[in-house]
């Protein structure tokens, strides 16, 4: 079988990839993108400038203009050119020089770039910008002087009818200095975010896996059959969840596994005596001469008997438990049923002072599986009799109406306590361990009740009062 991934080394490769997508994008950004987010940056910052220098030229003209628009070309490093255009011919009337690689300063062609800026500007809403290359200034790239200029134009009319043409050159490569302190920052950024992915996954697999080895250890001694194994897995509300499922798992097994030891006790026990009973009445009429009569040989055919119903009954109860029974539904009277299990317990018990009422009128049709239903019947009345208080009264009674027949038996018992009320039905349940074994007494008897009840879509619930006794009853449609 192909083992799956550690949870350990799966959440170390998932941080390990999720930082390697982090330092990709970072790399992508500062490396491939990072000149064209530069140049986007200075382009607007040279417009910037020329709008406070547009402002300046509405508001006092050209007087003194070299002056009040120092700062704001100092504060972004751009070179910037005014010219008042008359006829055509471009004449300069303000200068700064702020950017150190200036190009307006010393372009040896000057007055044809200013013409295309002049004519795009015109066409384009009186705003132009234009990327130069160095080489075509006539001066090569070197290391110090990059390859590129940006050019931003400005073509406005003022009021006073004058033409003017405002020209800010910005730098649009990031300085070798600061291109090398930003790939320093990027190699310690993406060592910090390798060593924060390692410990978090390691951290975090480790609190992960800590509570999900401990449910596991858990599991491991509940197979050895501990049934006491720890499976408090604080940290996380499934684990703590699934550990108090498997805490209740084996409460339950626990229990189931107690209540199997006592029926295998139990069954021992009633298998014993009449086979002890048979062994020794058999050698009594082997050893001891005139012995063998007829009585003694019934005692044996009686306790072979009662063994025989015994073995079938244990037969009964693994078949209807283990679901394997097949129902055989056939039309009859549930009245002539009940009467007849009425009579064949008041027959066996009256001698021993038990009263059995039985309430129920013939031609009660129902579809079921009559034998089934005769074994819910007897279970129910013999559990009545065995429970029933010390005024030996049991009352069984059938009733017809809206289209419903229900059965019920009441006794006059010790009733059962509410919290045992829905465990009652449970294979092995017994509420006192040890009351008087009833007939069958395996503790099985209300589990093949329920079973072919449930087999039947039956309704069917006990109410008890405890001191008053209890009534066990179910309903099946009239057929
Ligand atoms: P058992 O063989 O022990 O009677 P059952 O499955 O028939 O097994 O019943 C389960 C348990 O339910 C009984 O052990 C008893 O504690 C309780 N019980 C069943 N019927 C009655 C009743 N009529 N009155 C009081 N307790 C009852």
């Amino acid at each position: 079988m192909k083992r799956s991934m550690k949870l350990r080394t799966k959440i170390l490769l998932l941080f390990s990839l999720f930082a390697l997508l982090i330092l990709g994008l970072l790399w992508i950004f500062q490396v491939a993108l990072f000149g064209q987010l530069f140049e986007g940056v200075r382009v607007m910052e040279g417009r910037a400038v020329i709008r406070r220098i547009e402002a300046a030229l509405e508001s006092q003209g050209t007087e003194a203009l070299s002056e009040s628009i120092q700062d704001a070309a100092f504060e972004k490093a751009a070179c910037v050119s005014v010219y008042e255009i008359v006829n055509t011919v471009a004449t300069r009337v303000a200068d700064i020089h702020a950017n150190e690689n200036c190009r307006i300063h010393d372009i040896a062609n000057m007055s044809e770039l200013l013409h295309r800026l002049y004519i795009a500007a015109e066409s384009d809403g009186g705003i132009a910008v234009e990327r130069v290359a160095v080489s075509s200034f006539g001066s090569p790239p070197t290391d110090n002087r990059p390859s590129d200029t940006a050019f931003c134009a400005r073509l406005l009319s003022l009021e006073n009818g004058k033409d003017y043409l405002i020209l800010a050159n910005v730098e649009v490569y990031p300085s070798v200095a600061t291109v090398a302190a930003l790939r320093e920052q990027l190699i310690w950024i993406s060592a910090v975010i390798a060593v924060i992915a390692v410990a978090m996954a390691f951290l975090i697999s480790g609190s992960l896996a800590r509570p999900i080895a401990k449910l596991n250890q858990g599991a491991a001694q509940l197979a050895k059959g501990n049934y006491g194994a720890d499976f408090s897995a604080p940290g996380y509300r499934e684990t703590e969840e699934l550990g108090n499922t498997l805490t209740l798992a084996a409460e339950e097994l626990s229990r189931t596994e107690a209540l199997r030891r006592e029926l295998i006790a139990n069954v021992s026990h009633d298998l014993r005596t009449p086979l002890t009973m048979i062994g020794g009445y058999a050698e009594i009429m082997r050893d001891i001469p005139g012995e063998v009569t007829a009585e003694n040989l019934q005692i044996i055919v009686n306790e072979t008997h009662r063994l025989s119903s015994l073995v079938n009954d244990l037969l009964d109860v693994s078949r209807l438990l283990s679901g394997t029974e097949v129902m055989q539904p056939t039309r009859f009277d549930l009245g002539t049923l009940a009467g007849e299990a009425g009579a064949h317990f008041r027959d066996l018990l009256s001698k021993n002072g038990y009263t059995i009422h039985v309430d129920a009128p013939e031609g009660v049709w129902v579809r079921g599986d009559r034998k089934r239903l005769q074994q819910v019947l007897y279970n129910l009345i013999g559990n009545a009799v065995n429970y029933t208080g010390e005024d030996k009264q049991v009352s069984i009674r059938l009733t017809a109406g809206d289209g419903i027949a229900r059965f019920s038996v009441t006794d006059t018992g010790a009733g059962i306590p509410a919290e045992d009320l829905p465990k009652i039905w449970e294979r092995y349940y017994k509420v006192d361990k040890v009351h008087k074994r009833a007939a069958v007494g395996t503790g099985l008897g209300l589990s093949i009740v329920k079973s072919v009840l449930d087999a039947h879509n039956a309704k069917f619930g006990v109410s008890s009062d405890l001191g008053e006794g209890s009534c066990f009853w179910f309903e099946l449609p009239l057929a």
